[in-house]
This record gives C-alpha cells, structure tokens and sequence, in this order.
C-alpha cells in the first residue's frame, strides 16, 4: 500500500538490508496498481472458486496511504471478489499513526489490525527510531492501547522479532500487557552468509522454549502464540500453515507499489532482487506467479529441501524452517536454516511438553491386572 515508513527502525531488513528496490518505487500505490490488482484477486479467487481470501495491507507503513484508500481498497476487492468468498483484510501497521479516526475508518471497513513491536517496554524498542532518531515507543504505545481499549474487535495481534538479549518470560509479559488476541514471534531475518546477529548456538530456540513453558503453564489461555499453537499441531500430525515452519506449500504473493509480482518480502533479507520474479499484475496473473521456478520450488514439499533436512527425523515439522533463513551466497537456498540448532531444540522441548502432558488412552494397570 506505501513503500515507504515514518520510522527508520536500525535493524529493518527492507530498507537497512541489502535490498534496494524500493527506492525506484512509487512512494504510494497509484490507484490503477490497485484496481488492476482488485481485479487480479477476484479473477485468482473465481479461478480457484476459493471460499476465503486473506488480504493483508502491508508496508512500508501502509497507513501513510491514509485509512480511507486502505478502506476503499477493501471495499472494492471485495465488490469484485466471487459471492461466496470472504475477504479478511488485516492491516499491518507500526501503531505510531493510529488515531481514533483513523481506527473508526478501519473498523467500518471491516480490516483488522495488527501491531509490530519488540516488546512491550519502551527499552525493547529502543531501536524502533524515526527517522531523526526520536524512539517511537510513546507513539506506539498510545496507538496499541487505544486499539485494545476501545476497539478490542479490530485488534489482529502483534507481531514481535524475538530479541535474545531480552528476558524472554519479561519480554512476553510485558507484551500481554497490551492484551494481544494473538502473538507472532518471528526470528530476525538472517542467513548463513549474513548471520542473524546473536546467533550462537541454540540460544533462539533456548528464548522460545522460556516463553513456551510460560505460555504453556498458563494453560494458552492469555493469548494465541500462532508459532507454539503450529508447532503443538505439526507435532499432532495436523496440518498447519506457517512461513517459519512445516512443509505447507508457500501460498502468498506480494504486490509492490509499481504493480511488480513479488515474492514475499522476507526474501530481501538475502540478497538484492531476491523476491524478484519479473511480472506484474497489469500482464500476469496470480498463477503465472505460481509457476515462477522460485515460486513452484517451495511447492515442492522435501523434494525441495536439503539433503540434511531430508534426512532429519524432525523435517515433518520443521520443514528446513523459513525460507528466508537458508540462503547461503553461491548455493542458494536448499540448505538447513541458519536457525538448526535452534528450532531442534525448540522442537524437542515442545515435544517433551507434549509428552509430559498427554493423558495415557488406557489406564495404567495396577499389580493383579486392575486399573
Ligand atoms: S533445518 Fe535443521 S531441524 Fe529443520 S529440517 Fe533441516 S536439519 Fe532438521
């Protein structure tokens, strides 16, 4: 919706990464890249006969486009989307510009909002700076209170790049603190040419499992950890669609500014143009993106993982992990993530749990062969 943001976050991987596209994009999307791509979701969604749609508004800050074209947007997706088809649209916004007004023009258009923070004090955010080097913090609180006050309906959840310098168990009670229906814990982007910074050994996964056993001994009741809830349900056999793990086929595609079919974002945490594919919603459709060789590659399930991933006893769940975090400059991406160590540990320790808290189908039978 905008390309670009009002905040200037020192560790943003689109416009601090090695990624430059965005600088020849239009600022905003000019309202043929909207209607032409209005018209490319409701032609996929009647191709597909599809019963549901997820829109996401996404940045940049998207609502620097302004609530209301966010709202007529919406509005004309879904005129032109197939009876039958919902359409959930969410906006994924850093807080810092919602106002009552703004927050009643979304809740009238039926979108959803999401927050990006890393944490819920303003010392975890330190690094969420405008762009004169201002913390956003106080901006960003005030929205996110306002919308879980007075607009509990709106509020999606929010989204939160695991820091490990962090106390993990402060870090998600501070962000329970601002009453999130949800929780996204993403790991910072990073690969094995351009390491993750404070990767060492399994210390990701070591944050995690803290903020799982709190989550856990609670009974998943203050909120839903979308990360903990997939990998409980991946662990069960069930299926479960995440970008960080299993081995779902990738199902997203990206529309910029200038109209230009992408890849999803995290792409350009690797390498420049890495979430290029070299269409556009004005000349092709969705499912010429499809068939994109890097798109119809992560359709391939483990045929498209490594060799050590194929191998592992953990791939079912794991999947080889983000897609984004197995990137290693002169191989490409079918290598482990950089994040191994990591999710093993983690994916264990859920197990354990798992295993600890499962209530035996037959009663143990006592001495003489009585329950
Ligand atoms: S990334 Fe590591 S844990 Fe995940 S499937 Fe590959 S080898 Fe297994």
């Amino acid at each position: 919706m905008h390309g670009r943001c009002n905040l200037a976050c020192t560790y943003c991987y689109l416009y601090e990464g090695p990624d430059s596209t965005w600088r020849s994009r239009p600022r905003a999307a000019p309202a043929e890249v909207l209607d032409a791509t209005a018209t490319r979701i409701a032609e996929h969604a009647g191709a597909h006969r599809l019963t549901a749609l997820s829109l996401v508004l996404h940045g940049g800050e998207p609502l620097l486009a302004g609530a209301g074209t966010l709202a007529r947007f919406t509005a004309l997706v879904r005129d032109r989307a197939p009876a039958g088809c919902a359409v959930h649209a969410v906006v994924q916004t850093n807080a810092t510009l919602l106002t009552p007004q703004r927050l009643t023009t979304l809740a009238d258009a039926g979108i959803m909002v999401g927050v990006s923070l890393d944490g819920g004090l303003a010392a975890h955010n330190a690094r969420r700076v405008d762009h004169a080097g201002r913390p956003s913090w106080p901006a960003a609180v005030r929205g996110t209170r306002l919308l879980a006050e007075r607009y509990p309906r709106s509020y999606a959840g929010v989204l939160t790049v695991v820091d490990p310098t962090l106390d993990p168990v402060e870090a998600y009670e501070s962000l329970l603190a601002l009453r999130p229906p949800a929780l996204d814990l993403l790991l910072p982007h990073g690969n094995w040419s351009a390491p993750p910074p404070q990767l060492a050994g399994r210390r990701h996964g070591e944050w995690l499992c803290a903020v799982f056993d709190r989550w856990w001994a609670a009974g998943r009741r203050e909120t839903r950890v979308r990360l903990f809830e997939e990998c409980v349900a991946l662990l069960l056999g069930l299926p479960a669609a995440t970008e960080s793990l299993g081995l779902a086929p990738f199902d997203a595609v990206v529309v910029e500014t200038d109209g230009s079919l992408e890849q999803v974002d995290s792409l350009k945490s690797a390498y420049e143009g890495a979430a290029r594919t070299g269409l556009d919603v004005f000349r092709h459709t969705f499912d010429d993106a499809l068939r994109h060789p890097a798109v119809a590659a992560r359709q391939a399930g483990t045929s498209a993982l490594a060799e050590q991933c194929r191998a592992c006893p953990m791939v079912a769940v794991c999947g080889g992990g983000h897609y984004a975090h197995r990137y290693r400059a002169g191989h490409g991406f079918r290598n482990p993530s950089v994040y191994c160590s990591s999710l093993q540990h983690f994916i264990h320790h859920v197990a354990r749990r798992l295993a600890e808290g499962a209530v035996p189908a037959v009663p143990a039978l006592r001495e003489g062969g009585t329950p």
